[in-house]
């Protein structure tokens, strides 16, 4: 490469990362996300902040957990696709054990549902898992029908053992029924988005878990 192009390509990257910096001074002054999904919130349930805090004290007890006498801890994490996804990339970085990762895609609230129309497995890649410690991850514990299902499925498998690890449960009977070993955040019975949770695929990019406005789920009661 010459010089100049060397000095270009230079250039090139102090100009991006003065637009990356500009974009990112817009957002954190003006409003916290792009105008369009801005718009569509209703309030913050749950701060990224809080949610990373929540994280790092989860891991550290997961890994205490599954730590036998000896100091060896090998576990395989199987988020549920695809909410789970966002809760297993920052967990499994505050886990520097051995781990290995399967995966299970269910679908129960299919597009722009609200409530659960049911839950189904839509497919796995879990390699095998006889004899294995599973850490089952899923974002929200809402009627339980995606547990109640998929823990018996792995169970039948063969692992050494199940537990289960859900970033929000709901305030309603059916969630506080159905057992889980680690939860997040308790949130009241609303319908939430952000962190991996979708509505319609959308915004499961936004960093915080947030209400929509009833303009956007349910347009024609608003
Ligand atoms: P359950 O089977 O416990 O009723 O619900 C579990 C699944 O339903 C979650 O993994 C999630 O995909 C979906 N779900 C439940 N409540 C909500 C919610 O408030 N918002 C979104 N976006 N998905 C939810
Ligand atoms: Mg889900």
């Amino acid at each position: 490469m010459k010089h100049e192009d060397v000095k270009h390509e230079d250039n090139v990257a102090r100009i991006s990362s003065l637009h990356v910096s500009c974009f990112m001074f817009h957002v954190f002054t003006s409003s916290r996300y792009d105008p369009p999904m801005e718009d569509d919130i209703d309030r913050i349930l749950v701060t990224r902040a809080q949610i990373a805090t929540r994280i790092e004290e989860l891991a550290r007890q997961i890994t205490v957990d599954h730590t036998t006498a000896e100091g060896e801890t090998e576990i395989t994490l199987v988020p549920i696709l695809t909410g789970a996804i966002v809760l297993a990339a920052d967990l499994m970085r505050h886990m520097p054990v051995r781990m290995k990762i399967g995966l299970m895609t269910v679908s129960s609230y299919p597009g722009k549902s609200l409530r659960t129309q049911g839950s189904s497995v839509l497919g796995s890649q879990l390699g095998d898992i006889h004899g294995r410690h599973i850490l089952l991850l899923d974002d929200i514990l809402d009627s339980g029908g995606t547990l109640r299902m998929v823990v018996p499925m792995l169970k039948e498998m063969g692992p050494a053992s199940v537990k289960v690890c859900v970033l929000l449960r709901k305030d309603r009977p059916a969630a506080m029924e159905t057992p889980v070993d680690y939860v997040g955040f308790e949130i009241p019975d609303e319908f939430v988005v952000g962190y991996g949770l979708d509505f319609g695929d959308y915004y499961r990019n936004l960093p915080d878990i947030v209400t929509l406005k009833k303009a956007i789920y349910a347009p024609e009661r608003s």
